[in-house]
Parts: structure tokens; C-alpha cells; sequence
């Protein structure tokens, strides 16, 4: 978020309310509680900047906490990324990081509470069982029949779950709260489960698990958050997030919902994003086209693009799916102003300049970044044979087709303008070089006779430029909602087979040799790109292209507001 600028939102209304109120001693304090099955992505980027940016503005705290409750599909690995990805995004947990699993015994205290209070107990039912008593959302549930043991006989058997006695799925601890409730979160919720699998933060000491609903609850109310802020499908889960906390009489933060993102054109659920890497139809999780933050990362997105996307969709209670575009519109913005321009040649077609000296050579002047004459000028070499795009030359143009053709005149950016006077062919009849002139007296890029050209190219010259691959990305799906797939099929009959496009003879201009990663490059007429710091090597350099010129969504946002006002 922008310095000075403040979150306005149906939160920051309620948070206003409660200020007034002198609720929570006028503190606000808020989490960001990833579970860590998975890389994050840019969904929860949405929650981060919610979390960290209201926190900030009201001069309150926000934790990182992981919701590890469930050992079978946790990992190290992604603790580690989601610590990268929050940090990497420009928020500060400082010393306030937490987890879920540091709070068991606390948690396990709290169920023995429930029992003494003869709000909980052991049932033996098995989990097929516990969905059959259960009911339907037509039908009421049935009580357990073990719902009415003693208080001391649920201390006994909780204490014997715990001491490892009963296989998995044999036990569970079960809240007592009613089987016939409307809501079925409500139906008698399992606070607990027997499951013999080691944690990666507590190894072996436990062989029953609290389940998310029982421990997230308790984790707010530990860590003294006062806004717990979730999304929607959270909504029905409220009441048992209420009625666990005044059960145990503890703080009792506030549980807000909100919308959770919907990006068009892609997925954003870990479980199926965790498919596409398990099945390698992408090549790992910050795969450029992953709607990962890792992902978005290598793609040569920056963190303050991301945050200004967020602050652009702002929070509201209704679903919806947001356009990649919006995204793409938001990164595009930033490079414009940042970033080093440069020409680089993706689709080769030779050029010899056949009245151009074979041993000269000049230095021509380039601009940095015409949005900004702070960057400078560099200097691009210029000789006899260039390296132009294939599709900036047809021999038998189009009618408004103005680029380079037989007889006619184009500008070579910061160069001369160059005259094709000669096609060469190969024996397949494919163009492979043009045989052309250039003026001398355009030097820079200007006639002074004041004649006119229709087009201005880029180009490299060919002994200068160094080869390189370069990567271009589409939409991972071919549909805004992927979800929607023809009878019978899944999400992932809607992959768009080419979402990469690899174009392994591109050349670039010298100054890109030096090229960082982490920078990003304007290519002449071709996009925004950035250096893939995970498969470039010694002898090639590989680049990304983050998102292309075409910026059609903020056209049109700007014509709907012009014909608007
Ligand atoms: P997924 O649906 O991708 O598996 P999740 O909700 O299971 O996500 P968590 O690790 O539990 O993943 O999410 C951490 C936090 O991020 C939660 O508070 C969750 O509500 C929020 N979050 C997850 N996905 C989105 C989203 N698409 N938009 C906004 N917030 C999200
Ligand atoms: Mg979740």
C-alpha cells in the first residue's frame, strides 16, 4: 500500500465501530494463518496485504501463523516458502511468528476442559458413521451413541487416544452442541482425531491431531487477535468459532469474511495446484505461468505490482472473478515507468547493408526510458549485417501492412532509415535475407529533406548480438473459468496445451549480457521481460517475458470513464 494512502472497506468500517467503542482497549490485531500444504499464491497475497496493511494503518500488530494441524500433508519445505513469499511481498513479522502445533498442549487442555464441562466427548463411531448420524442439510442428524458417556469415562478414553492406544479413525473427541442444528458445522463437530503420523514440528509426541475448526479458534484467541479476518466459505464455521470460544470463557476475537479472490484464465486452490506439479503439466511450482507468488516472482513480477493489484480489487462480500488482466495491467504500469528498454531481435531474418562499409562500425545513442530521462542513453552498435524480425518484412504486403517490403523505405530505431532493394531465397523458397541500402544522411533517425517513413524497426546487429532463449507465456487455461469443463471432464482438460511458447534463436543487444536477475527489460515493441535465473547458464541466457505491450484493459477502463464523465 502507498504510504498515505488508507484502506476504505466494509473491515475498516467494523474495526472504526469497535475503536470507537473502546472495544479490544483500542488495539487491532490481525493474522495471516497459512496452512503449509502447498506455495503460496496469489489469493493469499490478498489476504497478506488485508492482514499486514490494516494492522499498519491502525498502528496494530499482525502474525505469521501456521495453521499445522494436519501432519499427513504438511511440510518443511513449504514453511520455508511461505516465510520467503510474505517477506518477499514487503511485510515484517519481526519476532511474531507462530504455530499451531506450538499451542497442542494448550489445545489439548482446553478439550479436557469441554469433557469436564460435559461439552465434549469420545465417540466411536467410525467416520463413515459420523457422516451417516450426521444428516443432511434436508435432514436432521441423529446423537452418537456414545453421547451421553460420563465425564470420567471421556477422561479415560481421551487420555488413552493420546497415549496411542487406538488405531486411526477409531476414536474421536466430538463437541456436544446439537444434532439437529440447521447448520451442519454445528452437528456435534469432531474437536479431535486419533492419527498416528509424526509433525514436522513436534515429531512423534503426538498421536492425535486437534482438527483446523478447534485449534483455529484457540490460536486467534492465544495470540490476542482481535479481527479475524477469513473468507466467506468460513461463514457457516462462525457459530462453532463463537461457541468454542464462550464455551471456554477465553478472548474472543472477532471473525470477519470476506471474498476470497478469483482470477480468471487460472485455478487458485493449492490442492489443484499441487496436481499440476505432482502430474507435470507445469515444471514446478514457480512454473512463470503458476499463479504462485514463486511463479508470479520468475515471471518478473515485483512485489509492489502485486500489492497495487490487491489495493486495486479492494475487499467486498461478494464472489466474483477478477480479469488477468487487471493483474497484467498492474505490472505493466510499474515497468513502464521503471524499466530499461532494449532491441531484441525473437524471430531472426537477416539484413545485409550492402552500401555500408564491411569494416565500419558506429555507436548510435539509445534512450533508456523515454518515460524517464533520469536513465540515460546507451550506445547500440551498428554494421553492415543486422538481424531484423521476420515479421517486420513481407514481400507481398498487406494494405496496411507499412513495415519493410520490396522497394520500401523503413526507419532502424536510433539508426538510418534502410531501403529493401533485394529478396534472398532458399531452395525451399523461404526469405532468409534482405539485400538492402541505407541512407547515410538519417543518421539518428531523420531525413533531412523531411521524407517519411510509415514504420520504425527495431534490430541488432549481427556481430554484436548474442543469442539467447526467450520464453513467452499465455493464460495456463483456455476458459476464465476453468472449473467449467464439459460433462464427464475436470479442470484440467481445460490446460491450453500452449501456454509456453519457446523461442530458442532470439538476439539480443549487448547490453543485455550483463543483464541481473530481478531487472526488468522493456524489448522494443516485444514486452516486458526478465531474466529466468533458474535455467539461464554460462553460455545462454534465458528470458521471460512477463506480460506483453497490449494494454486493451486499460484502454477500455480509460474509454468508459471518458464516456462516463
Ligand atoms: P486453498 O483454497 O488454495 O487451498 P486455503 O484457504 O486452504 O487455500 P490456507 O493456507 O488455509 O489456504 O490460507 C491462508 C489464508 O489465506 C486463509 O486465511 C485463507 O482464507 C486465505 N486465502 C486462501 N485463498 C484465498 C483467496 N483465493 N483469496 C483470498 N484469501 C485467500
Ligand atoms: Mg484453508
Amino acid at each position: 500500500m502507498e504510504k498515505n494512502k488508507k484502506l476504505s472497506n466494509f473491515i475498516t468500517e467494523i474495526i472504526d465501530k469497535d475503536l470507537e467503542a473502546n472495544k479490544n482497549d483500542g488495539k487491532v490485531y490481525t493474522r495471516f494463518p497459512p496452512e503449509p500444504n502447498g506455495y503460496l499464491h496469489i489469493g493469499h497475497a490478498k489476504s497478506i496485504c488485508l492482514n499486514f496493511n490494516i494492522a499498519a494503518q491502525y498502528n496494530g500488530l499482525c502474525n505469521l501463523r501456521f495453521d499445522d494441524t494436519n501432519p499427513a500433508k504438511e511440510e518443511e519445505e513449504y514453511v520455508r516458502s511461505i516465510e520467503e513469499d510474505v517477506r518477499w511481498l514487503g511485510f515484517n513479522w519481526e519476532k511474531r511468528l507462530y504455530y499451531a502445533s506450538g499451542y497442542f498442549d494448550q489445545l489439548h487442555k482446553y478439550a479436557i476442559e469441554l469433557i469436564k464441562k460435559e461439552k465434549a466427548y469420545v465417540c466411536d463411531l467410525t467416520p463413515d458413521e459420523i457422516r451417516e448420524y450426521r444428516g443432511t442439510l434436508t435432514k436432521p442428524g441423529k446423537n452418537s451413541p456414545h453421547r451421553d458417556r460420563s465425564v470420567e469415562k471421556n477422561l479415560d478414553l481421551f487420555n488413552r487416544m493420546k497415549s496411542g492406544e487406538f488405531p486411526d479413525g477409531s476414536r474421536t473427541l466430538r463437541a456436544k452442541i446439537n444434532m439437529q442444528s440447521p447448520n451442519m458445522v454445528m452437528r456435534d463437530p469432531v474437536l479431535y482425531r486419533v492419527l498416528h503420523s509424526s509433525h514436522h514440528k513436534t515429531g512423534s509426541k503426538w498421536c492425535i491431531y486437534p482438527m483446523y475448526d478447534f485449534a483455529h479458534c484457540i490460536s486467534d484467541s492465544i495470540e490476542r487477535i482481535t479481527h479475524s479476518i477469513c473468507t466467506l466459505e468460513f461463514e457457516i464455521n462462525r457459530p462453532l468459532y463463537d461457541w468454542i470460544l464462550d464455551e471456554l470463557g477465553v478472548h474472543h476475537p472477532q471473525q470477519i469474511e470476506f471474498a476470497r479472490l478469483n482470477l480468471g484464465h487460472t485455478i487458485l486452490s493449492k490442492r489443484k495446484l499441487m496436481e499440476l506439479v505432482s502430474e507435470s503439466h507445469v515444471s514446478g511450482w514457480d512454473d512463470p505461468r503458476m499463479p504462485t507468488i514463486s511463479g508470479l516472482r520468475r515471471r518478473g513480477y515485483t512485489p509492489s505490482s502485486i500489492r497495487a493489484f490487491c489495493e486495486r480489487i479492494g475487499v467486498s462480500k461478494v464472489n466474483s472473478i477478477v480479469e488477468m488482466a487487471v493483474l497484467e495491467d498492474c505490472i505493466r504500469e510499474e515497468l513502464n515507468k521503471r524499466s530499461q528498454r532494449a532491441m531484441v531481435v525473437l524471430n531472426p531474418l537477416r539484413v545485409v547493408i550492402e552500401n555500408y562499409p564491411e569494416d565500419k562500425e558506429e555507436e548510435l545513442d539509445a534512450i533508456n526510458n523515454p518515460e524517464d530521462e533520469k536513465m540515460g542513453t546507451r550506445k547500440v552498435p551498428f554494421s553492415r549485417v543486422l538481424y531484423i524480425e521476420k515479421d517486420d518484412f513481407r514481400e507481398d504486403p498487406p494494405k496496411k501492412f507499412f513495415r519493410l517490403a520490396p522497394g520500401r523505405e523503413v526507419r532502424l530505431r536510433y539508426a538510418y532509415f534502410i531501403k529493401c532493394n533485394e529478396v534472398v531465397k532458399d531452395e525451399n523458397g523461404e526469405v532468409v535475407e534482405l539485400r538492402c541500402s541505407y541512407d547515410p544522411e538519417t543518421r539518428g533517425g531523420d531525413a533531412p529533406d523531411g521524407r517519411k517513413v510509415k514504420a520504425t524497426l527495431h534490430w541488432v546487429s549481427a556481430k554484436h548480438a548474442f543469442a539467447t532463449e526467450v520464453r513467452l507465456y499465455d493464460h495456463l487455461f483456455t476458459n476464465r473459468n476453468p472449473n467449467e469443463t464439459e460433462e464427464g471432464k475436470d479442470y484440467k482438460s481445460n490446460l491450453d496445451p500452449d501456454s509456453l511458447k519457446t523461442l530458442d534463436n532470439c538476439y539480443l543487444e549487448p547490453s543485455l549480457k550483463d543483464a541481473k536477475p530481478g531487472e526488468n527489460y522493456q524489448f522494443e515493441r516485444q514486452g516486458y521481460f526478465c531474466l529466468d535465473k533458474k535455467d539461464s547458464t554460462e553460455e545462454k541466457l534465458v528470458f521471460n517475458r512477463t506480460v506483453t505491450l497490449r494494454d486493451t484493459w486499460s484502454k477500455l477502463e480509460k474509454r468508459e470513464r471518458f464516456t462516463r464523465s
